[in-house]
């Protein structure tokens, strides 16, 4: 294949005539495949089978005696916060472990922000008129989708190589009181891979901002998921905060959701003493205790950290040949042809796909009409609108390894045809 831009017109349209033949061929296959949402693969979840044996009716106490049947202990069981402590890198008073989700933990924290402020606010973020988060894009929709559920105004910042554009950041916060947060995914970004640097962490943990309570969501959903065998380094950002002078300034998220089963997994957030101590003291109002046989469980069957990466390997053991498989044909049926370009990222569960500008919901539209899913176009930007409408977002790991090589010969073909379509305008 031959850069696209090259072709005169004839060329063109005789390609062109190629390509709906072929996209005719699959539209009688009548398929039905979905590359739309991160989830583990059925036999990923079998590495996890061994949860449901962790724990029975006579080893039903923590190690400081409490039996986990019963109400109690909102900050979570002393094993499951050391466990976390140590998967964040911070000591387990600063850590509480929750529910299921970790994403109705952030949506549980900027509730009660907005119904009663952060430990440093003046006024609760609902009182003001106007309140307004950074959104490094692409990111991840769901954060997307609680700005938008809860009335908080997104400012799209764009995202580099090593982290979002901290130049803008900067700029924005150290003037504009009304803007109280920042999304963060820093390793393995949903959906880019992007690993923020060690500048980009330290940026964000010492710049100004107007808002004295401003803070930064830092959802590390992807710490332990490494696809290499060396994993890169991600600076610690609760310290790079306490240095900078700012140790009430991150809120840190994370949940064994795609270590052990989604939905039935445990979450956690890390934060200053401080932090952590108001947000106990409104979090006893919500609750009198979070599941703590499902901790318990997990707590004896993850051990510790060192455990948790070999049980990671695994993972990457099955998803990594549906990235390279991915990746790979992706260089063979786009590579040369100069209409697309792709992450190839280090660990996470997608791959980032940008078509030429004004290609990427058309591209996700005719891939629909033969049977193949993919994330709505667009759902990777504030509001759900992509200015350049060009992003596109593969979750390869659910589909097995042959349904996804047809998933991506239809995507392929879509991107060309749409491609085409746009260079005969
Ligand atoms: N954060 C990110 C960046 C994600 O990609 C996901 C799931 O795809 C989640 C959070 C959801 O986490 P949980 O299952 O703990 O709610």
């Amino acid at each position: 294949m031959t850069d696209l831009r090259t072709l005169d017109r004839t060329e063109l349209e005789n390609l062109y005539s190629r390509l709906e033949k072929q996209y005719l061929a699959f539209k009688s296959k009548n398929l039905a495949l979905n590359m739309s949402r991160g989830k583990p693969s059925p036999d990923q979840l079998e590495l996890s089978s061994g949860l449901f044996d962790s724990l029975d009716a006579r080893t039903n106490k923590t190690a400081d005696n409490i039996d986990v049947r019963n109400y109690g202990g909102v900050d979570g069981i002393r094993e499951a916060k050391e466990l976390f402590a140590e998967i964040f890198a911070v000591r387990p008073s600063e850590v509480i472990v929750g529910g299921n989700s970790s994403l109705t933990m952030m949506y549980d924290t900027i509730s009660r922000a907005l119904l009663k402020g952060v430990r440093d606010s003046e006024l609760p973020w609902g009182k003001l008129p106007q309140i307004k988060f950074l959104c490094p894009s692409p990111g991840y929709d769901r954060h997307f989708a609680i700005c938008e559920a809860l009335g908080i105004e997104m400012i799209p910042i764009d995202m580099l190589d090593d982290g979002p554009d901290m130049d803008k950041i900067e700029e924005l916060v150290r003037k504009d009181d009304t803007i109280k947060g920042i999304w963060c995914v820093p390793k393995y970004s949903n959906p880019g891979g992007i690993i923020y640097s060690d500048e980009v962490v330290d940026r964000l943990a010492m710049m100004e901002t107007k808002a004295a309570d401003f803070k930064i969501f830092w959802d590390d959903a992807y710490t332990v998921h490494h696809l290499t065998d060396n994993p890169p380094h991600l600076k610690n950002i609760l310290q790079a905060c306490s240095k900078a002078g700012h140790a009430d300034r991150v809120f840190i998220f994370a949940s064994t959701s795609k270590v052990t089963f989604p939905g039935s997994g445990v979450a956690a957030m890390a934060a200053s003493e401080a932090n952590i101590k108001f947000i106990l003291d409104q979090l006893s109002v919500q609750m009198i205790g979070p599941d703590k046989i499902n901790q318990l469980r997990h707590v004896r069957f993850l051990k510790n950290l060192d455990h948790i990466n070999e049980h990671m390997k695994k993972h990457a053991k099955l998803i990594k040949p549906k990235f390279d498989l991915v990746l790979h044909e992706l260089e063979a049926q786009l590579g040369d042809q100069r209409i697309a370009s792709w992450s190839n990222p280090k660990g996470g569960y997608f791959i980032s796909l940008n078509t030429l500008d004004g290609c990427a919901a058309e591209v996700v539209k005719r891939a629909a009409a033969v049977g193949v899913k993919l994330t709505k176009a667009g759902a990777t930007f504030p509001y759900g609108k992509d200015p350049k409408d060009r992003n596109i977002r593969i979750a390869p790991t659910f589909p097995s390894l042959a349904e996804l090589k047809m998933a991506i010969d239809v995507l392929c073909l879509c991107v060309q045809m749409v491609s085409v379509e746009k260079l005969l305008t």
